[in-house]
């Protein structure tokens, strides 16, 4: 009896909708967006930009779209799975209903879904998530980069690494600021712990979202400058 009434009251507490849309789906079950949401999803395509992973439109002798090559990144290169349009908009920003679980799934799909499509062999000695400031934290309940590193870690076996960069001050949140702002306003933003564990380490850092690069650039020298022989960026999406 119990047997039947507990899998009944899981899908009243958890129906089958889209997270999204809120279409109802079956398919939900197995993560929270619809089969037609997926769908939409815009996966970044090749020609692939050496250093920030983006489509490059126009041609360069380099390698390199137009960006790094006016400012080149502190990184050394870049995945980013998808490009920053709905409905990864709503998935990155502005997902209602902050439901960390269903997130993470989600993340995980998208970044099976690249890494399949394209069959990259991803190797690294270690994943670490772009930090949020304690208080940050407190104010979401999770780090979405945190949430994607987990995934990435159970897709491809690279350990996970989160003790070793840290966020010691709060800052005005780069979304708020103007491109130029948003260089200022990260440096010195983070710190490193444990830096031993770097030593001529390859790196992974992993963040949710890529616009200037400013933040992953200044995070990738902080690690450079503690050791770390080569840091590369795998981000959910770039704008
Ligand atoms: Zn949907
Ligand atoms: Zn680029």
């Amino acid at each position: 009896m119990l047997n039947k009434i507990i899998p009944g009251l899981i899908d009243l507490i958890f129906p089958l909708n889209c997270a999204l849309c809120g279409r109802f789906d079956p398919a939900t079950k197995e993560q929270p967006l619809c089969r037609n949401c997926l769908e939409q999803i815009p996966y970044t395509h090749p020609p692939f930009c050496l250093k920030c992973g983006r489509n490059i439109r126009t041609y360069s002798e380099q390698g390199l779209c137009p960006d790094c090559i006016l400012q080149p990144p502190g990184f050394d290169g870049a995945w980013a799975f998808t490009r920053y349009e709905p409905p990864m908009t709503n998935l990155i920003r502005t997902f209602k209903f902050h439901n960390k679980t269903s997130l993470r799934k989600t993340f995980t799909h998208i970044a099976r879904s690249f890494i399949e499509r394209y069959s990259l062999k991803l190797a690294a000695d270690m994943l670490i998530p772009i930090p949020v400031h304690p208080v940050r934290l407190r104010e979401r309940g999770y780090n979405q980069s945190e949430l994607l590193a987990h995934g990435l870690a159970e897709l491809t076996g690279i350990p996970l690494e989160t003790h070793i960069l840290k966020k010691h001050r709060l800052i005005p949140r780069q979304s708020d600021l103007k491109r130029k702002e948003r260089w200022t306003n990260i440096q010195g933003a983070f710190r490193i712990e444990n830096s031993s564990l770097i030593k001529n380490r390859h790196i992974f850092l992993v963040d949710d979202l890529l616009t200037t690069g400013a933040t992953a650039s200044v995070a990738a020298n902080a690690l450079k400058q503690a050791g770390a022989a080569n840091v590369e960026l795998i981000a959910l999406s770039a704008a």
